[in-house]
């Protein structure tokens, strides 16, 4: 009863507060109220600490006081993006009325609802980054996914085929699901309820940062998601997209998506234009823990950008052309045509380096023309914005005319594609002024002499001021009130101020409306007439400049889908100029792209390591496999190399390097090689270095099981397999008789191109049974036992494995070293007790101080160093763990 009470209490302002907040579940509100943004209850609460605002409270008389803080309109892009930073929703309710001519309470609405997924302001995007937001819709027998880049309007879905009942099998985080969800790497996800907790939206939210938004089962059902598509194209099918089967579960997902962008913008959507569907086959498979361990996008520990593959490719002018270039190294082709196209473009740029470094210079003057056209459409663009789009369309004639004349086949294309939109240009010139300002409300967008009424109101409202000046300087001639002042309030608007001195000056027709400490205000009939005809004409202007503005708006969001195809060209005509300029730069060579599986690179560098050791520094290596018909390249019968030789040699980076510069190649790159004829792979797989998986709660060796068992099952005898110490995680002989059985399936079942880094010496014993398998080492030159890596790969296999030397250059005393030697020797030559184990010979009678004390009474830090297992320590590792031993005696 009491509760009924206090809520019949509520002003009209919080009952309207209480409806939007009941509206806009799961999100804060930001509530506007005069010039401020005000956050009331737990809203307040969560947004004091993130924003650091005060946090203050409504009613502070109250027994149960609103908590509430806020702050200024204007301050709004800076705190809204604190709020999504840290993972929140924010609904905004603006003022939907002007205050001035409005009756009794102003009218508020709901006018954005901003979500990690759906950002479109420059502010909160990273420019060089594509922000998507996915949907998942799981059925019986596929699961859909669709994906869209709201500040670019790109909406592209597609269908897994599955064939378990279960969710946990569908949506496993090996799934091919997995794979795809990884590769688009959305900001935001939506979900059904029925799929939140499954392990790989877990994996999603913790590796990625995606935000997880579970939506209601009916957004999910088909009927319901294809006509909410067929309503926003306004079609009677989708056949024209070409999506296959229209009540697939990819078009269920973006018909699911769709209807969560709509409630969230309540604006126009009109540069979502098309839903394409992404097809396998087209595109070369790159599974998701591939993609990290070759640090592709992002760095394996830090994940960070810098250091990653991307971060040395990425030299584009444009943003739109860096999020492309992101987008070809996460889809690279195996079309030969379609690869070669690009590198034909990439070479006649890097041949004609005058003309690609012409067509960056223009481009860095571009603004970002993709978002800049989704903001038209949505018809949110500022006045300046607009300027900027129309100064990029400026630019494009003299773009053209560069790109006339190519003769490769790609540049010819985009040439003639490339769109002036000269109208859409010459609209926004003549119209909008040079000087532009972010808002619309206060005018000042529309040049002069584009609109006579507008010019006319504009000359009112000046001469209004003028003629205020005059009367002024009237004023203080008849009334002799030197300091007399013409003065503006928003209360009183113009005033006539009388400082104390003067009071007896001041003449019978001044009425008098305020009394301030040493001074009044007064105003005169003739005043107020002036007035009123300066504000009107001041009022009249800015709502004709806000109306001319609106009509150019959507003048433009009219010519949107042409707009969007130019920010296309001009992202791939960057793209392209970069790639020549990398090329060039850096020393990369064109590959010669081959249907054949063969992989023959000759000089080979991996593109991250030779940018970033000093130059001449990084040791080129060749990969010999397979053959191709291409009369110049090397042949080999061998398809299998195991690489052996120490541990910090270079086997990693050799292998990563392999498979690095096949995803190069084939997105259209020229490689960092002397040569290189590349075979087409379909899919890479990479299991580089055992990964601390153990937060998912699963052993490092069963991650690595999964993952083989993964590679054994999918790959096919057109793909690349790089595997380093696979069964490491386990004991030595478990590990060696893996390793041995699953190159064997390789070499008979798989048939596939395959680089094998190991330490284990009985693998180089494979060649002797499996004929395409060959032994391949780094080498390592020995002077006075110190041994020095040359990162150089050789034929033929390691003499040993050196992890003894490693341990001694680690700062392992020289004891301990010696008895290891001993050792290893015994192991070597297979003593073996009864029982088949290997005897350890005795040690040695011990004659230094330290040993002997060990005799009397074992040390306990023998104990932790017989448990070391060095082969899984990296040499920094085993320091540390010497330095804390050392601490103990
Ligand atoms: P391994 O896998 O054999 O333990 P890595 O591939 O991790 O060795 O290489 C160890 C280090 O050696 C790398 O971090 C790199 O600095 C250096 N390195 C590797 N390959 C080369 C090379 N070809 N030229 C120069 N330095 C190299």
């Amino acid at each position: 009863m009491a509760k009924k009470k206090k809520e019949t209490k509520l002003t009209p302002m919080m009952q309207r507060y209480m409806e939007v907040k009941a509206e806009t579940p799961g999100t804060i509100l930001l509530f506007r109220m005069g010039d401020f943004y005000e956050l009331f209850h737990d809203d307040a609460e969560v947004a004091a600490k993130i924003l650091g605002l005060t946090l203050t409270s409504r009613d502070k008389n109250s027994p149960n006081p609103v908590p509430m803080a806020g702050f200024p309109y204007h301050s709004l892009e800076g705190y809204l993006q604190k709020l999504i930073s840290a993972g929140h929703k924010v609904s905004i309710c603006d003022q939907v009325e002007d205050p001035k001519t409005s009756k009794g309470m102003v009218r508020r609405e709901v006018t954005q609802i901003i979500t990690p997924g759906t950002l479109t302001d420059d502010a909160l995007l990273n420019p060089k980054e594509n922000n998507y937001l996915a949907a998942v819709c799981p059925t019986k027998d596929s699961i859909g996914l669709s994906w869209l880049e709201l500040s670019t309007g790109r909406f592209q879905c597609m269908e897994l085929s599955h064939s378990s009942d279960e969710l946990p099998a569908q949506l496993g985080s090996s799934s091919p699901f997995a794979d795809e969800i990884a590769r688009i790497a959305p900001a935001e996800c939506l979900l059904p309820e029925t799929a939140k907790d499954q392990p790989v939206f877990r994996q999603l939210s913790e590796m990625n940062g995606t935000v997880l938004t579970q939506r209601p089962p009916w957004t999910f059902a088909a009927n319901q998601a294809r006509e909410n598509l067929l309503n926003h194209f306004e079609t009677k099918t989708l056949e024209g997209f070409d999506l296959g089967d229209e009540d697939s579960a990819g078009i269920t997902a973006a018909g699911a998506l769709l209807e969560y962008v709509q409630e969230t913008q309540k604006s126009s959507l009109g540069h979502i234009t098309k839903l394409e569907p992404y097809r396998h086959g087209t595109n070369l498979l790159i599974d998701e823990t591939t993609r990290r361990s070759l640090e592709l996008t992002r760095t394996q520990r830090e994940n960070k950008r810098d250091g990653s593959l991307i971060s040395i490719l990425d030299e584009t002018a444009t943003p739109m052309g860096a999020r492309l270039l992101m987008d070809w190294l996460s889809n690279p082709l195996t079309d030969r045509q379609a690869i070669e196209r690009r590198l034909d473009a990439v070479e006649e740029l890097k041949e004609n380096s005058k003309l690609s470094r012409d067509l960056r210079e223009q481009l860095k003057d571009a603004y970002d023309l993709q978002r800049l056209s989704s903001r038209v459409a949505t018809l949110r663009i500022s006045p300046r914005d607009l300027g900027a789009l129309g100064r990029t369309l400026a630019l494009l004639p003299k773009l053209k005319a560069k790109m006339a004349e190519r003769s490769s086949d790609l540049l010819k294309t985009l040439e003639a594609r490339l769109d002036l939109c000269s109208e859409v240009r010459a609209d926004i010139e003549s119209s909008l002024a040079d000087e532009l300002p972010i808002t619309t409300s206060d005018g000042g967008m529309i040049r002069a002499g584009f609109n006579s009424q507008l010019d006319e109101l504009r000359d009112l409202a000046r001469g209004g001021k003028e003629w205020i000046a005059k009367y002024q300087a009237e004023e203080i001639e008849r009334t002799g009130i030197t300091s007399l002042k013409v003065g503006f309030n928003k209360v009183f608007g113009y005033y006539l101020e009388v400082t104390a001195v003067h009071f007896d000056k001041v003449p019978d027709d001044y009425i008098r409306k305020q009394t301030l400490k040493n001074q009044e205000r007064y105003i005169t009939p003739e005043l107020k007439e002036y007035e009123e005809k300066v504000l009107r004409a001041e009022d009249q202007s800015k709502a004709l400049e806000a109306e001319l503005f609106q009509a150019l708006r959507e003048r433009v969001a009219g010519e949107c889908k042409r707009l969007q195809q130019t920010a296309e060209i001009i992202a791939e005509i960057d793209v392209l100029a970069n790639l020549a300029t990398v090329a060039l730069n850096h020393r990369y060579c064109r590959p010669v792209i081959s249907d054949d599986p063969c992989l023959n690179i000759i000089d080979g560098r991996h593109p991250v390591l030779d940018k970033l050791q000093p130059s001449g520094e990084f040791i080129p290596n060749d990969v010999i496999l397979g053959t191709s018909s291409d009369e110049d390249s090397e042949a080999s019968s061998d398809l299998i190399a195991m690489i052996t030789g120490p541990n910090m040699a270079g086997k990693s980076t050799y292998i990563r390097q392999a498979a690095l510069l096949t995803i190069l190649a084939q997105m259209g790159s020229f490689i960092p090689a002397s040569s290189a004829t590349i075979g087409i792979a379909d899919r890479v797989f990479a299991r580089v270095g055992a990964s601390d998986e153990l937060g998912k709660g699963q052993s490092t060796f069963m991650v690595e099981m999964t993952e083989t068992a993964r590679i054994l099952n999918t790959a096919t005898n057109r793909s690349l397999v790089i595997l380093d110490e696979i069964g490491r995680g386990t004991s030595t002989y478990d590990g060696i008789s893996l390793a041995w059985a699953i190159t064997e399936y390789l070499h008979d079942h798989t048939k596939c191109r395959t680089l094998f880094a190991t330490h284990y010496h009985e693998l180089t014993q494979l060649p002797k049974t499996l004929k395409n398998v060959c032994n391949w080492n780094v080498s390592v030159h020995e002077q006075d036992g110190d041994v020095i890596f040359l990162h150089k790969i050789v034929p033929g296999s390691a003499d040993q494995s050196y992890g003894i030397h490693v341990a001694r250059l680690a700062g392992v005393p020289r004891e301990v070293i010696s008895r290891a030697g001993v050792i290893l020797e015994t192991l070597e030559t297979d003593h073996q007790d009864d029982h088949g184990k290997p005897t350890i010979p005795k040690r040695p009678k011990k004659n230094s101080r330290q040993l002997r004390l060990f005799d009397i009474e074992p040390h306990p830090v023998l104990g932790e160093l017989k448990g070391l297992n060095l082969d899984e320590m990296t040499p920094l590792a085993a320091l540390q763990e010497l330095h804390r031993m050392k601490g103990k005696i």
